[in-house]
């Protein structure tokens, strides 16, 4: 009998769709994916060469689990200068992907039945991540434009509430959380002694307002904030499995350690590509921000001739779209009849909207436009 805890497990619904769309691509069938959350440009050259020089090097043995120093010296400064977060080299961890840095958190800080706020809709790893810390998801029902405030937190406040999980820009709404309102949730955190985990593997790709980092308001919230950030979604490197934290040095020292009994450090190759990443040049990256602003915009344009209502995304690379009927139906037919693989809402804790990801070629974003609207006429 497999465990309690594995049997209350969800696999990730948009893996599942994935690969819905390519068991239908293996049987022929001209599928346009547009479900995955990962850029389609491939790792900047320079990157890539700084992972050749170190393979090249030997640098091919374990490395000190948190990562190596002068990793963790340039994240550190990252942090300094993008986020005005002051993180010692030591107060920063680097691990398997933005993932394994959210899993670790939630193991370090949560007990039984304490309770983790989880503003919807929501990326469904946080919510299996608790479940695996054997904690309580309480989910914080967002309404359009899905912009969270201090405000909608407070109904679900109790004694056992332990984490506020922040995720801005957000996965699947593009949606940002305003500055005023940041300042307000740090209040209420620091005032209940609550602590903020805040994934912002998006801050990159915004569309007008800049990002800012909470653990920067102050003092006394940078002491309850544990950052999360990663290599995959700016640098296009989903596939290096480079994340990393930032936070109190005991939260991360036994982050760490946690690690150093499950995967130790992450790829010693793909550290030092990492290095690269923050040191040379950032011209890729304005390329490729560049590329999706464009996409954005013709999505925008092209969904304003349909009857679908959206939002339009102030950052990441997702539309969420209410569907006309149900959202479950309406993906798997859509998928079905005209072989355009979309992500129901149910994958994200809010039935009757479907996320479209626009990290996809104009092509396929233009092809896969066409189907969807040609689909609504007669649904
Ligand atoms: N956080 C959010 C909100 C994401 O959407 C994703 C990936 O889809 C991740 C984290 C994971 O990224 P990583 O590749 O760093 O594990």
């Amino acid at each position: 009998m497999l465990s309690k805890r594995i049997r209350a497990l969800s696999p990730s619904p948009t893996l599942a769709f994935d690969k819905q769309a390519k068991e239908l691509q293996q049987k022929g069938h001209p599928v346009i994916n547009l479900t995955l959350g990962e850029p389609d440009f491939t790792t900047p050259q320079h990157i890539c060469n700084a992972a050749i020089e170190a393979l090249q090097k030997g640098e091919t043995h374990y490395t000190l689990t948190a990562g190596i120093l002068p990793l963790r010296e340039k994240i550190a400064g990252k942090f300094l200068k993008e986020n005005k977060i002051n993180y010692s080299a030591s107060e920063i961890v680097v691990g398997v992907g933005s993932k394994q840095l959210l899993y670790n958190a939630f193991q370090v800080l949560l007990d039984e039945n304490d309770e983790v706020l989880i503003p919807t809709p929501t990326w469904s790893t946080y919510v299996e991540q608790v479940k695996l810390a054997e904690a309580k998801p309480v989910l914080v029902p967002l309404k359009e434009p899905f912009k969270l405030k201090a405000a909608d937190l407070e109904p679900y406040l109790s004694p056992k509430t332990k984490i506020i999980l922040l995720n801005s820009p957000s996965n699947p709404t593009g949606a940002m959380i305003e500055q005023d309102e940041l300042i307000k949730i740090a209040q209420l955190a620091i005032d209940k002694g609550i602590y903020i985990i805040s994934d912002e593997i998006y801050e990159k790709l915004t569309w007008g307002n800049e990002h800012v980092s909470i653990a920067s308001l102050n003092e006394d919230i940078r002491k309850l904030t544990i950052t999360i950030n990663g290599f995959s979604k700016s640098y296009a490197m989903t596939g290096w499995r480079i994340g990393y934290a930032g936070g109190p040095q005991k939260i991360i020292t036994a982050m760490s350690n946690l690690q150093s009994q499950t995967t130790s450090n992450t790829s010693s190759i793909g550290q030092f590509a990492a290095v690269a990443a923050l040191t040379g040049t950032q011209q890729p990256l304005e390329r490729m921000k560049n590329e999706f602003s464009k996409r954005r915009s013709f999505v925008i344009h092209e969904l304003e001739k349909t009857r679908l209502a959206f939002t339009e995304p102030e950052g990441a690379f997702y539309f969420f779209i209410k569907t006309p009927t149900n959202s479950k139906d309406w993906c798997n037919t859509l998928l079905q009849e005209q072989f355009v693989a979309v992500v129901p809402g149910e994958a994200f804790c809010t039935p009757g909207y479907f996320r479209m990801s626009y990290a996809s070629s104009m092509e396929n974003l233009e092809e896969g436009l066409r189907r969807i609207k040609q689909f609504i006429t007669h649904y």
